[in-house]
């Protein structure tokens, strides 16, 4: 079987946005990122990210606008070589009580079923306390990023593992296996 990571995308992949990233003049990929994805999955891992997407539900991003965001990425991976297995989107408003907004487990749940993947098999890599916290639920194996929110959030888990980026993250994934 071959294993898999999943990833947050702001702080992650990409630079966080201040109220949320709504337009796609505002996409900015975090350095190295994308050629991390792609070592990934040389190197035989899938990889699917989860985003919480309130901003959706607060009718301050259109789907259209989130699809064509998503869509430069995977553009932007497609040109180093890589690519997502699954992409994730909560799009309900905190407080709403869905199942899938982080640190709720719904998209992981979905991910390892549409990937037909055991979670406590599967590496989270995230930059807050929701992707730990929604990682650690379902007995997966959280890493942290510094990049994003990680450096506050290292502050709170210091018992997680923790990189300078996902490139640094990647490098140590694939020197475990
Ligand atoms: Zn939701």
């Amino acid at each position: 079987m071959q294993p898999l990571i999943v990833l947050g995308r702001d702080g992650v992949l990409l630079e966080p946005v201040a109220g949320g990233l709504v337009s796609v003049s505002e996409l900015r990929i975090i350095p190295g990122s994308l050629e991390a994805v792609s070592r990934l999955n040389h190197a035989g891992y899938r990889v699917a990210m989860t985003t919480n997407q309130p901003v959706l539900g607060e009718g301050r991003l259109h789907i259209e606008v989130l699809n064509t965001i998503h869509a430069r990425l995977a553009e932007g991976l497609a040109r180093v070589g890589g690519h997502l297995d699954a992409m994730l989107s909560c799009p309900h408003a905190e407080g709403s009580g869905c199942e899938c907004r982080k640190p709720s487990t719904g998209m992981l749940r979905e991910i390892a079923d549409r990937l037909d993947t055991p979670l406590e098999t599967v590496t989270v890599i995230g930059d807050d306390a929701a992707d730990i916290e929604a990682a650690r639920a379902v007995n997966a194996y959280p890493l942290l990023v510094l990049t994003g929110h990680g450096q506050a959030t290292h502050t709170d888990y210091p018992e997680v593992p923790a990189f300078d980026d996902l490139d640094q993250a990647v490098s140590w994934i694939l020197t475990q296996r």
